[in-house]
């Protein structure tokens, strides 16, 4: 078998292209934003902007890196649209400008794979036309959201219409969102507890959905909402995949948004430790340079060899989606270790630059706020960390050897 890291250069070509539109055209913008404090000041300006580049990165051919051509993608795979990713999210616009961001990616993989025609024509063209947002509602607060055989959300047939009534939390972007993709109890008695909920597309704004109110959280409010739903009527047409599919649409939808997430992070955690090595090249104390003495050289070493770990494992994972493979196993590897090597990344790079880590004057404050939320969104630690030892348990138990479970590889 051949293991080859290597890019060919048509693939060299779009990371070398992301990587020059992200540095040239977004970065400058960014930081002029920044600079003027459009984002709070004057949002139709703010938005001008992002659209504007928007534009400019439709035109240069960096369009839906996750998506097939016949969608307007770039057509690219999984272990392809790694290196965009992680070039992409460089900037903290990226993504979005690029039109790969959560939740609209996980969204549309989702539609691709299980709308219908109509529904893909009515809800996932515009999305990839970037006219559209959406958002996906699943997490409750009254139940725990890592199971979500608890899901209280529950909708009743009416004839043609399904009625559905429920509280719903932490549904990002839902503020903005065109339609939402909501998962609700259908089933009372289904033959597996997994098989109880169904997938239904929303239109919004409709009666029955009500904002209550945008949440504010650590890095504060930024539009994850708090969703009240009482009798919601929807046609039983808005249906997305079967009655009971929900668990399953759920997980085929978490896999590779898992891992988009995941090739963000690699970029976030690069950018701090590039920081973290600069400062230390430029900060002297105690008669040397901080980038010469042990201890900092311990937290360089160790942010350096959790990133190669991370980006190894997110390769292997992309290249087993790709072969159509089960993943499952190594996506949720990927996520706990990519999720707190990002923390943990950070965290020391904060600590190398002292006072000024702890202050605004540079990204590090705003982007430990951020990364927190990775350890438990998208699938909590602990919970990948059961499943992991479930998966390592049944190895050793039915072969054996626990080797299938550490990524099946051929050491
Ligand atoms: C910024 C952000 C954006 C989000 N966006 C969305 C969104 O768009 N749509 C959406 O539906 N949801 C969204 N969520 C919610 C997210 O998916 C949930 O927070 C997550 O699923 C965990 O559910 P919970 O918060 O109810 O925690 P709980 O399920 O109550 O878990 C609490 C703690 O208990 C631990 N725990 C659970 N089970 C076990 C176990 N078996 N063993 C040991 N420990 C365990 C967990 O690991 C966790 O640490 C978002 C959350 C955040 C913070």
């Amino acid at each position: 078998m051949a293991i080859d890291f290597s890019l060919s250069p048509e693939l060299e070509a779009i990371r070398c292209r992301v990587r020059s539109f992200v540095v040239d055209v977004i970065k400058p913008a960014e930081e002029r934003l920044e600079a003027d404090d459009v984002r709070e000041s004057d949002r139709r300006a703010y938005y001008g902007v992002l659209l504007d580049l928007r534009r400019q990165a439709r035109e240069a051919g960096i369009w839906l890196p996750h998506m097939p051509e016949e969608w307007g993608g770039m057509g690219l795979g999984h272990v392809q649209l790694a290196m965009v990713q992680a070039e992409a999210a460089k900037s903290s616009l990226g993504p979005w400008v690029f039109n790969c961001q959560a939740p609209d990616e996980g969204n549309m993989h989702t539609l691709l794979h299980w709308g219908t025609d109509d529904q893909k024509e009515r809800y996932l063209r515009p999305l990839c036309e970037g006219t559209s947002f959406s958002c996906f509602a699943m997490t409750e607060p009254d139940v725990a959201g890592s199971d979500p055989t608890l899901i209280q959300t529950k909708g009743y047939q009416d004839g043609e219409e399904w009625v559905i009534t429920g509280h719903k939390w932490f549904v990002s972007n839902a503020h903005r969102a065109a339609f939402a993709i909501l998962i609700a109890r259908t089933e009372d008695d289904p033959d597996l507890p997994q098989a109880a909920n169904t997938a239904f597309l929303v239109d919004l704004p409709q009666d029955g959905w009500t904002e209550v109110r945008e949440i504010e959280t650590m890095h504060g409010s930024t539009g994850h909402s708090e969703i009240v739903i009482e009798d919601l009527r929807l046609h039983e047409s808005q249906m997305l995949g079967g009655r009971g599919q929900g668990h399953l649409l759920g997980q085929y939808r978490l896999g590779p948004a898992r891992l988009a997430h995941c090739m963000r992070w690699i970029a976030q955690a690069e950018t701090a430790l590039d920081m973290m090595v600069d400062r230390s090249l430029h900060r002297y104390a105690h008669g040397s340079l901080l980038a010469e003495k042990q201890g900092i050289q311990w937290m360089i070493a160790d942010s350096a060899m959790e990133l190669y770990q991370s980006k190894l494992m997110v390769l292997h994972a992309a290249y087993k989606i790709d072969r159509g493979e089960d993943f499952s196993a190594e996506v949720s590897m990927a996520k706990h270790f990519v999720a707190n090597m990002l923390n943990r990344v950070i965290d020391r790079s904060i600590q190398v630059h002292g006072a000024l880590g702890y202050s605004t004057d540079t990204p590090l404050a705003h982007m430990f706020q951020h990364a927190r939320w990775a350890r438990f969104a998208d699938g909590a630690d602990e919970v990948h960390q059961m499943r992991i030892a479930q998966r390592t348990i049944a190895a050793f138990r039915d072969f054996g050897s626990t080797r299938s479970a550490t990524g099946n590889l051929p050491i």
